[in-house]
């Protein structure tokens, strides 16, 4: 499995949250997860299908991503899982070469990493202004320290919730 990520599922579709609402995306959904939620609405990505998911290099992934930006010229690449940050170093390698395969490009690749939060380097801005950390995992700590990393997001836990109660 060296060198190769696990996948469950890949397809297009219309992102359904976040800043890049609406926009067509590509999802690209890892098989594995380090949480094992009851209320979890995505088990074949862990739970099951493990005989099914496809074990694809990063080569593989990336010649699939520029193919589809040729043909669709969609540019919001989304990985998602189960946890997509059991795959963090493949995952950066498939960034970058995305982004030096298409140097001259007007508007950049787009890459969102759904993660529950827990597998986050605090200390490494690449993935902390890529990561979109889902609220039904995450704790206030980590919302924290992603704040620091993200000026425009301007909220403390403590006030997200106050507002969530209000709301
Ligand atoms: S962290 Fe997310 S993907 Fe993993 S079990 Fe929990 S809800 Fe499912």
């Amino acid at each position: 499995m060296a060198g190769k990520i696990r996948i469950t599922e890949k397809f297009k579709t219309i992102q359904g949250e976040g800043p890049l609402l609406g926009r067509p995306s590509y999802f690209i959904r890892v098989w594995g997860c380090n949480l094992h939620c009851s209320w979890c609405d995505s088990k074949h990505s862990w739970e099951f299908g493990m005989k099914e998911a496809k074990l694809e290099t990063v080569d593989s992934l990336v010649e699939d991503i520029l193919r589809l930006y040729d043909e669709t010229n969609i540019r919001n690449i989304v990985f998602t899982g189960g946890e997509p940050m059991l795959f963090k170093d493949k995952i950066a390698e498939v960034i970058g070469k995305v982004n030096d395969s298409l140097p001259g490009i007007l508007i950049p690749m787009n890459f969102t990493i759904e993660s529950n939060g827990e597998i986050i380097p605090e200390n490494d801005e690449f993935f902390m202004s890529n990561v979109l950390f889902s609220l039904s995992t995450i704790g206030g700590c980590r919302f924290n320290i992603q704040c620091q990393y993200d000026p425009g997001v301007g909220r403390t836990w403590s006030s997200l919730l106050s507002e969530i109660r209000v709301g």
